[in-house]
């Protein structure tokens, strides 16, 4: 059980958080479990579930020797010596899917196609461009290779072969092996229930507007939206449930009732130290749940915890940071929790910034950048311009964040920096 504690917050110290984002991120993954039931479904459905048991093979892919070209099959005794011809008797053809019945003995050959079973006798096949055919006969040069465009059985996978980790998330081409293998259900872990709320007296849904909240003071709800788009991605089930205003009574029963069915509750908003910032205050009474500065721009203030048993994340309320976030520090939670069992490994490179970056030892930041593929393959990067914790426009313009590391001070251009391809994160 986690403990209530009320680490340093920006009141402490406004100008830097405490906790750097990899301890922050290693305390998060330290204090996650996957979750354990699982449910069998169609290989059809497999894609992007994570899989519960291990795939293993009851049979050999190939299934059988097979030509890997259009061509002639012989045996290799029949290649000529170097310098020197030899011609072959054609005695039949073998097709995919309709076997040529006989042997074939020496000086003869069988047509053979693409994925034809290799007839008894042949080895070796000959590609239809490499012979000179003339009526019943073909001749043959000596450049070619024994053994050569033949697929042997078995040579991607044999009876017994572990083929599928348990913890895989499936991808498309896991999916087409599971399927080769005449394999038609897996067991997966059951999706995870998520239950996601906005938080603030500012913030209305859609078509919506709060009761004594004028135009000119309300705005619409984004951070719900995103975070349902990129929890959509994942094999979750999402609760949608809603907004809660400031309201600290209300905020606490609707906490309670999540968290009787959710197993990880996000919210957003309301982690900070404002008047209205009540989140912290119903949180601590709920659960055992820590408040984080995390040492990190955008996204410092969060929440984390449990209530009950689920998995509590306090969001920052401004987009960015909800963005940024998500991203490094609740989707490797969720990883974990989906049952996912390789370390998640977010694709990053070096690119040269084109342009100076203000930043400050202390702190990681993150950046919305522009990646540009130079001639010779090299990657620029630049800044997509204001980089408020607000301007959620910059994750739009952007296709990458630019990771400025947390001892690193500031960016001149030339300089060499990180960079998070956004591909390999949303
Ligand atoms: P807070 O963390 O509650 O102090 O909010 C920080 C900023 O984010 C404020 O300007 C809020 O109005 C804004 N904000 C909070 N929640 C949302 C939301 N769901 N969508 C868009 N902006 C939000
Ligand atoms: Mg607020």
């Amino acid at each position: 059980m986690m403990t209530i504690k009320i680490k340093p917050n920006c009141a402490d110290n406004p100008e830097f958080g405490t906790l750097p984002v990899n301890d922050a991120l290693a305390r998060i993954l330290a204090a996650v479990q996957s979750v354990t039931g699982y449910e069998k479904i169609p290989v059809q459905e497999a894609c992007g579930r994570v899989l519960y048991h291990a795939v293993h093979s009851f049979v050999r892919v190939p299934p059988f020797t097979n030509s890997a070209m259009d061509g002639f099959a012989l045996n290799r005794a029949d290649l000529p010596p170097a310098g020197q011809t030899t011609e072959l008797v054609i005695i039949g053809t073998a097709l995919a899917g309709k076997p040529f019945e006989s042997t074939v003995g020496s000086g003869e050959t069988v047509r053979v196609m693409t994925g034809a079973v290799i007839p008894d006798g042949a080895d070796t096949v000959v590609i239809q461009e490499h012979v000179e055919i003339s009526d019943q006969t073909i001749r043959i040069d000596a450049r070619h290779t024994p053994g050569q465009n033949v697929r042997q059985a078995g040579e991607d996978i044999q009876p017994g072969d572990c083929v599928l980790e348990a913890g895989l998330l499936c991808a498309p081409a896991d999916v087409g092996i599971i399927a080769s293998m005449g394999i038609a259900e897996v067991s997966v872990y059951r999706k995870l229930r998520v239950a996601v709320f906005s938080t603030g007296s500012e913030v209305c849904d859609l078509g919506q507007q709060r009761a004594g909240v004028s135009q000119q003071t309300f705005i619409y709800d984004s951070n719900r939206y995103s975070l349902c788009a990129a929890l959509g991605k994942l094999p979750i089930e999402v609760v949608d449930m809603g907004i809660i205003p400031d309201d600290p009574a209300l905020l606490q029963s609707v906490l309670l009732d999540a968290s009787h069915h959710a197993d990880l509750i996000i919210t957003s908003g309301g982690v900070s130290v404002g008047e209205a910032d009540y989140t912290k205050q119903v949180l601590s009474e709920l659960g055992s749940v820590d408040f984080w500065t995390v040492a990190m721009k955008p996204g410092r203030p969060i929440a984390f915890g449990k209530i009950n048993s689920a998995v509590l994340f306090g969001l920052p309320g401004n987009p960015v940071a909800v963005m940024v976030t998500w991203c490094f520090l609740l989707k490797p939670a969720l990883e974990k929790m989906l049952g996912i069992s390789a370390s998640a490994i977010i694709p990053s490179f070096i690119a040269t910034s084109t342009s100076s970056i203000r930043k400050r030892s202390g702190r990681t930041e993150f950046q919305r950048g522009i990646l540009t593929q130079q001639e010779h393959g090299k990657w620029t990067v630049k800044t997509t311009g204001k980089q408020g914790s607000g301007i959620l426009t910059s994750m739009s313009k952007a296709n990458a964040f630019i990771v400025l590391e947390h001892d690193r001070g500031g960016v001149e251009a030339g300089d060499e920096v990180l960079v998070y391809p956004f591909s390999g994160l949303f």
